[in-house]
């Protein structure tokens, strides 16, 4: 894909950022590992206030991210959910020109490419990472590695369910992502029984395991979940055994080779075996088709540590005068940057991503003398923001 400029993470500066590049006519495409845009105003505090944005006096973390999604919806960019930034390459000027600067203004610096496979050509990168990419927090249990992709996957299965037909599906996790991945599985094993032929000696069956007692999510989920679990043991002809485990997966046997595209409705014989631990430190073996593992997300910086750039204590020191960092053409804004009296807080990430655009521009138009406009005043604005101003009597 081409585009002028990439941003990778779509955090609130990340966003805010589409908008800044947007007024100054930049196009650019946003990447994050996540399915929904929104960093860690989503993830870790949604439904809570925020009383320190400028002429907001609160709003939720949630409400935030939607206010800024309606304010970057003129400039339309793609954004690539489900998608880590693994690699920034420079690409090679051709032989005779200055080393840093390309042979055509239209021309690529950057080859960006993600862990699951796409390429962006850009002329800029802005890294607006936060405190690193929020990715599915690991299960530790021996043989797992095997196993990921072929019976056992983080976070949901609903479409694995519907492609591979298991008969016995455990859900890892305690919270309410968890419940609800029980829950939802339930379902999908019970109309997917109602027009199943393969004879099973025992019912369909969901386990939750969690290493805690208490369940972690709100009461009404949780009594809808035990509403659930105690009918389910009054089996009927469509009924899928739910069940609660208090315990710790320890082991995965097997090399998970069988597991490799085979449809598992089929089989009568469970795909793995499970090693697992309970409270009293008993351990115990289950046949297992499918597995989900949701254990929440936890921030990493991974992939950026190796990207060559400058780095001070994980964060990556920039110039103040553009959010520059030392690799000329990528720059980076809000928590992952680092400067004399830097803030991490999202009205000072704003700031940054309004004078990283301005040198952005300069990069992309290939000029110094970028406008200065007001939003106010200024009709080419508005035909980019797609308004009509309002005169004020
Ligand atoms: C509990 C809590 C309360 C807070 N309250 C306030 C408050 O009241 N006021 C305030 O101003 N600030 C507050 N903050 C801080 C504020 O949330 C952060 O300053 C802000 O989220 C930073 O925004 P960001 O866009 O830089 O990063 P983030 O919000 O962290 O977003 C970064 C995004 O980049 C993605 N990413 C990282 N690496 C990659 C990669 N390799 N490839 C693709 N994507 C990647 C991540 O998945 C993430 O979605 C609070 C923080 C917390 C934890």
């Amino acid at each position: 894909m081409h585009t002028d400029v990439l941003i990778v993470g779509a955090g609130p500066v990340g966003l805010f950022q589409v908008f800044e590049l947007g007024l100054l006519g930049v196009s650019c495409h946003l990447v994050d590992p996540l399915a929904r845009p929104g960093g860690q105003c989503v993830e870790l505090y949604a439904d809570k206030p925020i009383y320190d944005i400028p002429g907001l006096p609160m709003c939720t973390g949630q409400e935030l991210v939607d206010r800024l999604l309606t304010q970057i919806k003129p400039f339309a960019a793609p954004f690539h959910g489900g998608q880590l930034v693994t690699q920034v390459q420079t690409l090679e000027a051709p032989s005779g020109s200055e080393t840093d600067t390309p042979p055509h203004p239209s021309a690529p610096r950057f080859r960006v490419t993600t862990a699951q496979g796409l390429v962006f050509e850009v002329k800029a990168v802005v890294l607006a990472c936060g405190v690193g990419a929020f990715l599915p927090r690991p299960l530790a249990s021996a043989g797992l590695d095997s196993w990921l992709g072929r019976g056992v996957f983080y976070g949901p299965i609903q479409e694995h369910i519907a492609h591979r037909h298991p008969h016995r599906v455990w859900v890892v996790g305690g919270d309410e992502a968890a419940l609800n991945e029980a829950l939802q599985s339930v379902e999908a094993l019970k109309s997917q029984s109602k027009t199943s032929n393969a004879a099973f000696a025992e019912p369909p069956e969901v386990t939750l395991i969690h290493r805690r007692e208490q369940l972690d999510a709100p009461r009404v989920l949780i009594e809808h979940f035990e509403r659930v679990r105690e009918s389910s043991l009054k089996h009927d002809a469509h009924g899928v055994k739910l069940q609660f485990l208090h315990g710790q997966i320890t082991a995965f046997e097997g090399s998970g080779e069988q597991g490799a595209g085979t449809p598992m409705g089929g089989f009568a014989q469970p795909l793995m075996q499970l090693q697992w631990v309970d409270a009293s430190a008993q351990t115990h073996l289950a046949g297992v088709d499918m597995v989900s593992v949701n254990l929440g997300l936890s921030p990493q910086l991974g992939p950026l540590a190796e990207w060559g750039l400058a780095m001070k204590k994980k964060q990556i020191p920039v110039s103040t005068d553009d959010f520059a960092t030392d690799i000329p053409g990528v720059f980076a804004v809000g928590d992952i940057n680092t400067y004399p009296g830097k803030k991490k807080l999202i009205l000072s990430g704003f700031h940054e991503a309004t004078l990283a655009a301005y040198g952005i521009a300069k990069l992309v138009f290939k000029t110094d003398k970028i406008p200065f406009e007001y939003t106010t005043a200024s009709p080419r604005l508005h035909a980019r923001l797609g308004v009509e101003p309002k005169r004020l009597a």
